[in-house]
């Protein structure tokens, strides 16, 4: 399994479908997910960019990990925070991006359970960026001054 890069590349473009059944398969892939993220030194990933044009996301902050199957961000601030924003798929490129601060999410945990949660900060940006990919969305459609370096900064 390997990241997908490239801004046009289809794959990164399409919307992805919902998970209809949480199978041994959707874990597998989740299980599978989170070292590529750690490996490239990620902090969210989503399936898209592995490749799978299905709705799960992971991410860690924090030292917590989540794994988000149909995520939904059902609530969002009105209050915005721009914040510099790298991708995996797209390597050494960043912008600044403007969102919302905080959001509420309704996804499905790995335990098959639905869940509802706040999220800001870091959560909050990894997330929503992780549910653009989903929708075929790079954060370089939404980004302001956008640069090429090679300097490490935080990966989404
Ligand atoms: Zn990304």
């Amino acid at each position: 399994m390997e990241i997908i890069t490239g801004e046009n590349n289809p794959l990164l473009r399409k919307k992805s479908q919902p998970v209809e059944h949480l199978t041994k398969e959707i874990r597998l892939l989740i299980s599978q997910m989170k070292p590529i993220m750690e490996t490239y030194d990620g902090i969210g990933l989503a399936a898209p960019q592995v490749g799978i044009s299905l709705r799960i996301i992971v991410c860690e902050v924090e030292d917590k990990f989540y794994a988000l199957i149909n995520p939904e961000i059902i609530k969002t601030s009105k209050k915005t925070v721009t914040m510099t924003e790298g991708c995996l798929s797209l390597p050494n490129i960043y912008g600044d991006v403007e969102r919302p601060e905080r959001i509420i999410v309704k996804a499905i945990n790995q335990e098959g359970e639905k869940i509802k949660f706040k999220a800001f900060g870091l959560l909050s940006r990894v997330i929503q960026h992780e549910v653009d990919h989903l929708d075929g969305i790079l954060f370089i459609d939404k980004a302001k001054n956008i640069i090429k370096t090679t300097e490490e900064k935080n990966l989404l």
